[in-house]
């Protein structure tokens, strides 16, 4: 038996989560959720999954919670801020936490989970992306299995050979990672209409249902080069290593090239719960709820490679890898406020390019590895981009 928390439980992964934890009471009880603003949601899954802590993430919901908690007839104990967050993360009951908190905010209680070596679930790449070396090294130290939960990094971890050394891909005989990515909504869209794209069309993903935040990730394929790096950290790869391929159809989740010719892609129907299955179940299977592919009824097949002139954002990405974890943990904190203030309607779509390429391009580059150097790294990428959207609006 499992015993997990789930953070971001009312998000997208949050209730594929649950919904693949309560098709198995026999193999996962929950025990704890975590949620941002919506309060009542987080209050129907306390009770739908008999949940024995909720977590709000402000400590000012306290007396809302409690309110919501006996309107709902809730039993859950309620605790609120972010200690609060890192606590049921890391409770000596907790054997796995799916960490599904967007953004940065999930850095924090999931380095909690990594350090006191549970089963990770990880859909939050932002918490990778930001904390590479430091975060494979706490997980190294205090012996947690890192499950990949992005559907990409969860094929990777599906077609990697049993023998694979982490770091050493050429000894596994793995010439390429394959890293596949639809190309989102504007993969054929004239390149001088980009000006003009509204948040509705951005966030409309041709075929996967997933946050905002994610979903204009995609649209800019920030989403590929924020997985650029995180399968580096996941896998050990270097930038050499992985190759990004577009694939509309979402069928392939990612392949892994090996050096006698052979090529091993996953397969599946875009939905987040087989992922989540395999994360909750590995080494086994269990039935995750989604429907088998249809071989008859599929269409075609298509590759291409990804043009940086569409995809401006994956290049920004594939160089800050390169450059190193202060140019990620800026990337990733520009690209938050540039997608937030896109979403408020404060600036325009291709703007999210420019507040991210000029926050980068307005530090100077730097080594750092403690956490604390990360944070502040995070706080100046953000004062910077801040300023940035001030001057467009
Ligand atoms: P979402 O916006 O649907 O949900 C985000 C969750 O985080 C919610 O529960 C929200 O309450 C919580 N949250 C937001 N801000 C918070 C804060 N400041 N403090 C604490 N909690 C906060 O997002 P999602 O699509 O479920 O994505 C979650 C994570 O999983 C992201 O890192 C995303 O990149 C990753 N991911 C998602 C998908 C997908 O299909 N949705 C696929 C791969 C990876
Ligand atoms: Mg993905």
């Amino acid at each position: 038996m499992q015993t997990i928390t789930v953070l971001g439980a009312t998000g997208s992964i949050g209730c594929s989560t649950i919904d693949v934890i309560l098709r198995h009471p026999d193999k996962y009880r929950v025990f704890a959720i975590s949620g941002n603003k919506q309060i009542d949601k987080l209050m129907k899954q306390a009770k739908q999954c008999a949940a024995r802590y909720v977590v709000l993430s402000d400590v000012h919901q306290y007396d809302d919670a409690v309110k919501k908690a006996a309107e709902y007839q809730v039993d859950s104990e309620i605790l609120c801020g972010p200690k609060a967050l890192e606590e049921v993360s890391s409770a000596p009951e907790v054997t796995t936490v799916m960490a599904a908190i967007v953004g940065a905010a999930g850095l924090l209680p999931t380095l909690a989970a990594v350090r006191a070596g549970k089963r990770v679930l990880l859909a939050n790449k932002e918490a990778l992306v930001m904390s590479g070396a430091l975060f494979i090294e706490a997980a190294n130290q205090s012996g947690a299995k890192i499950l990949p939960i992005d559907s990409e990094h969860n094929a990777i971890f599906q077609c990697l050979p049993d023998n694979f050394v982490y770091g050493n891909l050429a000894a596994s005989g793995i010439k390429q990672i394959l890293l596949t990515g639809s190309g989102g909504p504007f993969r054929t869209r004239e390149l001088d209409t980009f000006n003009s794209i509204t948040v509705d069309e951005a966030c409309a993903h041709p075929n996967w249902s997933m946050g905002r935040k994610i979903t204009v990730d995609s649209a800019t394929m920030m989403n590929k080069g924020l997985e650029f790096i995180e399968a580096c950290w996941l896998f050990g790869a270097s930038v050499d290593d992985i190759t990004v391929v577009l694939h509309p159809q979402s069928v392939i989740h990612s392949m892994v090239q090996y050096n006698d010719g052979s090529v091993i892609a996953q397969m599946g129907n875009p939905d987040m719960r087989t992922p989540i299955a395999y994360g909750l179940s590995w080494p086994e299977r269990i039935e995750a709820g989604v429907a088998q592919l249809d071989f008859a009824k599929m269409q075609s097949l298509s590759f291409d490679s990804p043009c940086y002139q569409r995809y401006p954002n994956l290049k920004l990405a594939i160089d800050a890898c390169a450059s190193g974890q202060a140019a990620t943990t800026r990337l990733n904190a520009a690209n938050e406020i540039a997608v937030a203030s896109f979403l408020a309607g404060k600036i325009g779509f291709n703007d999210i390019t420019r507040v991210n390429e000029e926050t980068l391009n307005g530090m100077e580059p730097m080594q750092v590895s403690s956490l604390q150097q990360i944070l502040e790294e995070d706080r100046k990428a953000r004062e910077i981009a801040d300023g940035l959207v001030r001057g467009l609006i």
